[in-house]
């Protein structure tokens, strides 16, 4: 019997709104996500095993305590104030793991339960996190999080943490959690997680972009989810209005069928556009491609007709797992994604950890202000070898199909002129070894997302061989608005005019310098900015391959002419209210 057509249990309906951060409506059964929760499967072991099991868990507890130690004697070489207080707490987690409540209770359950050493840790630390939560003392409620974090070092070390939190779930499922990263969303798999909902997050953090991209419904920032849910509850999540709807009531129900189906022949319609060309009702054409985190994904920009990966976020390649992916392994994935797109461009991106997308492979800490520290080329050029091995994989990538190589959070041409150093050396040391590579080394571009950087768009455009406008951080860096705090969601506005002077600034200096300019930030797939960013002179816009024909079908009911105008009248404006109306008069004449 399909979820659509189950009795519903007579269960409180709560209605919860939160910011819409990828439309559409989908219907399914809860799993509540726990954040910082151990993922591992648990098994049974025989009887004449268990004294091994046991000497597994010995062992590892020995190379976690020996590796604290260590960390902690590194610690004490530091000449900061904190050092001191850091190695302390280093030596006291070690010292749990000699003979204590945690490591007799873990060979307890091995021994009395019979089970595997990983899934022994876990119920210890669920244990014992919940006895240290229930304290009434502060400082020894936070000594939960030294435990959960023994116990994330423990399973690693055994070495069968589950690679993918999210892989058995069954179909249909509805993510509901406190907080979801960019890493977790990059391993929902479609066809089973119908939607997500989530208490924190931002319209344009990577976790809400990830959801677009892989078409699932989802809303973010829904104050007070986590307390209001059970887990196995039925749930509606609308992400084109930012509803989430916990046990529906029948007509609840009976509304999101409508919703659906009438989503369902739009995107019939729209998907009829696929072949046709982005041309405005005057003549002007654009050029549509898409953006992509995962070669997965690739498949999804074929269908919706996207003419190149206008960008392809290399960062994902490093998440998920315990090691750098190396230039070989990057350049066979490029490779694939080359020949997929048959002829169209692929624009690699190089890494942008940091900010809200980490990756453990990457102990970056937590600094001060992760979104400004050492995120995107910063890290590359501190740390070359990073930059220099997926430069090698690009350009070996661009012999086998039309490559351009990205260049994120570029601040300055100090900075370009170091990547391009790197990047020539690069491609001379492939040639000087008779590897395979095109003539001349492939495209190399900068991103447009810092304002220092928009500032200086005429320079960098000397220097560079075309520009790609984010205006996902440029909103975020401009504006002071961290992208992923729903505390200041509604203060982001890619409309503001800050933001837009910033862009018209850069697409006049690419056509001045005549070098091209495209978008790939968010509003690219929002056919409300469509007609402001034709009308800027912006030709090519990247976005989720699920707005691509939302955007094309605008583009083609649309005259340049009056885009242009539009335009003129919106630079002329500082209050975004007056903005917001030109605007829409605009997309109302010609949607
Ligand atoms: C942007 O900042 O607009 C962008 C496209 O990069 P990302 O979203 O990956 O930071
Ligand atoms: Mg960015």
């Amino acid at each position: 019997m399909k979820i659509d057509d189950q009795p519903i249990p007579e269960l409180p309906t709560r209605v919860m709104t939160g910011t819409p951060v990828s439309p559409g409506v989908a219907l399914g059964i809860a799993y509540v996500h726990e954040t910082g929760g151990l993922s591992v499967i648990e098994y049974c072991v025989p009887e004449n095993r268990v004294a091994a099991e046991v000497a597994r868990f010995r062992a590892a507890a020995k190379l976690v305590s020996d590796e604290l130690r260590q960390i902690s004697e590194e610690v004490k070489q530091r000449p900061d104030q904190a050092a001191e207080e850091i190695s302390y707490i280093l030596d006291a987690h070690a010292h749990m793991l000699r003979r204590s409540r945690l490591t007799r209770g873990v060979e307890a359950q091995i021994t009395e339960k019979q089970i595997n050493a990983e899934a022994a840790v876990k119920r210890q630390i669920d244990e014992l996190v919940a006895a240290f939560a229930a304290m009434d003392d502060v400082y020894l409620a936070a000594r939960a999080d030294d435990v959960r974090d023994l116990g994330q070092r423990l399973v690693r070390r055994l070495g069968h943490e589950v690679a993918n939190t999210f892989a058995d779930l069954p179909r249909q499922t509805i993510i509901l959690a406190d907080e979801l990263t960019p890493a977790d969303t990059a391993q929902m798999d479609p066809q089973r997680v119908a939607g997500f909902a989530t208490e924190l997050g931002g319209v344009a953090s990577h976790t809400a972009i990830m959801a677009r991209s892989l078409g699932i419904p989802a809303v973010v920032g829904v104050a007070g989810l986590t307390k209001a849910l059970s887990p196995g509850c039925t749930v509606i999540v609308d992400g084109s209005h930012g509803r989430v709807i916990l046990n529906p009531t029948p007509e609840q129900m009976a509304e999101y069928r409508k919703g659906r189906a009438a989503a369902l022949r739009r995107t019939r319609a729209l998907n009829r556009l696929r072949s046709l060309p982005a041309i405005t009702r005057d003549g002007r054409e654009m050029t549509l491609m898409a953006n992509i985190e995962r070669p997965e994904e690739t498949n999804a920009a074929v269908l919706a007709g996207a003419e190149g990966i206008g960008l392809f976020r290399s960062e994902f390649l490093y998440m998920n797992r315990d090691d750098i992916p190396g230039a070989d392994e990057q350049f066979e994935t490029l490779r694939a994604v080359i020949q997929r797109m048959d002829g169209y461009p692929v624009t690699f991106r190089t890494l942008d950890v940091g900010g809200d997308k980490l990756s453990r492979v990457f102990d970056l800490g937590i600094g001060p202000n992760p979104a400004m520290g050492l995120r995107a080329v910063r890290l590359s050029l501190a740390r070359p070898e990073l930059l220099r091995a997926q430069f090698a994989a690009a350009i070996r990538a661009a012999y086998t199909g039309p490559v351009r190589v990205l260049l994120p959070m570029i601040g300055s041409v100090r900075e370009l002129r170091e990547c391009r150093a790197h990047y020539d050396a690069v491609y001379q040391e492939l040639r000087g070894q008779g590897v395979e590579t095109p003539e001349m080394p492939p495209p190399l571009g900068v991103m447009i997302e810092v304002p220092g950087a928009a500032l200086t768009a005429d320079a960098l455009a000397r220097e560079c061989d075309f520009l790609s406008i984010g205006t996902n951080d440029l909103t975020q860096y401009t504006l002071a608005i961290d992208r992923s705090d729903e505390q200041v969601a509604s203060l982001y506005d890619g409309m503001h005019p800050a933001v837009l002077r910033l862009i018209h600034f850069t697409a006049e200096a690419g056509r001045r310098a005549n070098v091209p300019v495209s978008v790939c930030g968010e509003v690219a797939g929002d056919p409300r900015f469509t007609g402001l960013l034709v009308g800027m002179g912006i030709t090519e816009l990247s976005m989720a391959p699920g707005s691509l024909p939302l955007v094309k079908d605008h583009i083609r009911h649309m005259r340049a002419e009056a885009a242009d105008e539009l335009a003129l009248s919106v630079l002329r404006h500082a209050d975004v209210i007056d903005i917001r109306r030109l605007v829409d008069t605009f997309n109302e004449v010609y949607a």
